[in-house]
């Protein structure tokens, strides 16, 4: 097994480029980022001294994976319409920057119907997802991560045959993907905790979806307990998974090569990111894969 890609999600304050600085300082070898403010809609022209320096800096930092997050404003599954295609320029846009950056993969909440149905929000987001490849030709390798979500409210991607639902309907397939985030998998009901609760999701991202779907891994406890359908990350070993849960899947060898992410609360001294990522470390049975900066 090759050496594991950890690492956190990074502020992008001062230019997205900042946060790979914020990343190799505390020796991360991998982060999430956005590329833009995350409660615009779009964001300001693309800036291309920043990108030249994430080009230079990225290898030379000794980042080996970067992800972008879409917007928390996007709701690919509206039933309105204002709402559902003001939804799709901002994905578009979120498409465009990952791709300037080379940044291969961006996370995106399936979306929620708010009342229109599981069925009707499936097929609307599928179907908005078909008109963003349609109008992003030149992003065609950057994929869209579709995230498992806790299950809360209206709330789609409560279960892995939900994303594979939207999966199935958009016509180019080789531009979708899955981010599974270990928070919003145990609040929607997969207990992680145990190794029989582990192989149970397993089998079923098998089934539903195939494993090599998964190109991203979020790492988060979860304050809510297992099938609570709350949304709310703790650090490692301190909410209802526990250890336990991140020792199976950090030592699984079918995530060789897919890079875990926190996405715990922090502050700007990045103190609580070195904390989880020393205790996720510790966790890591042969030592050779711990990234050097963390050893
Ligand atoms: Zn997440
Ligand atoms: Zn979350």
């Amino acid at each position: 097994m090759s050496v594991l890609m950890l690492g956190a999600h990074m502020s992008i304050a001062g230019g997205v480029s900042k946060a790979l600085d914020r990343a190799a300082s505390i020796g991360s070898n991998a982060l999430q980022v956005f590329t833009k403010n995350n409660r615009q809609w779009i964001g300001p022209p693309i800036d291309p001294e920043d990108v030249a320096r994430w080009r230079e800096e990225m290898p030379a930092n000794g980042i080996r994976y970067a992800v972008s997050h879409a917007s928390y404003l996007i709701n690919l599954a509206s039933p309105r319409d204002p709402l559902w295609t003001k939804s799709q320029r901002a994905h578009e846009d979120e498409l465009r920057r990952a791709h300037a950056y080379g940044i291969p993969h961006v996370v995106l909440h399936p979306g929620a119907h708010t009342g229109s149905g599981a069925q009707a929000g499936i097929e609307r987001a599928a179907e908005a997802l078909n008109r963003i490849h349609a109008n992003t030709p030149e992003c065609a390798d950057t994929m869209t991560l579709l995230e498992i979500m806790a299950g809360q409210g209206t709330v789609l991607g409560r279960n892995f045959g939900e994303l594979r639902q939207i999966m199935e309907m958009v016509e180019d397939g080789e531009r979708m993907g899955v981010c599974l985030d270990t928070c919003h998998a145990f609040a929607a009901g997969y207990d992680l905790r145990t190794e029989a609760g582990y192989e149970t999701m397993m089998a079923e991202i098998e089934r539903d979806i195939g494993l090599d779907a998964v190109k991203c891994l979020h790492f988060n406890d979860s304050k809510g307990g297992l099938g609570s359908h709350k949304d709310r990350h703790t650090h490692i070993g301190e909410g209802e998974i526990g250890l336990e849960g991140f020792r199976l899947i950090i030592n699984d060898p079918r995530w060789d090569g897919i890079a875990m992410l926190l996405e715990t609360p922090k502050e700007a001294n990045l103190a609580e990111d070195v904390m989880n990522l020393a205790r996720l470390c510790e966790l890591v049975e042969d030592r050779e894969r711990v990234p050097s900066g963390l050893r």
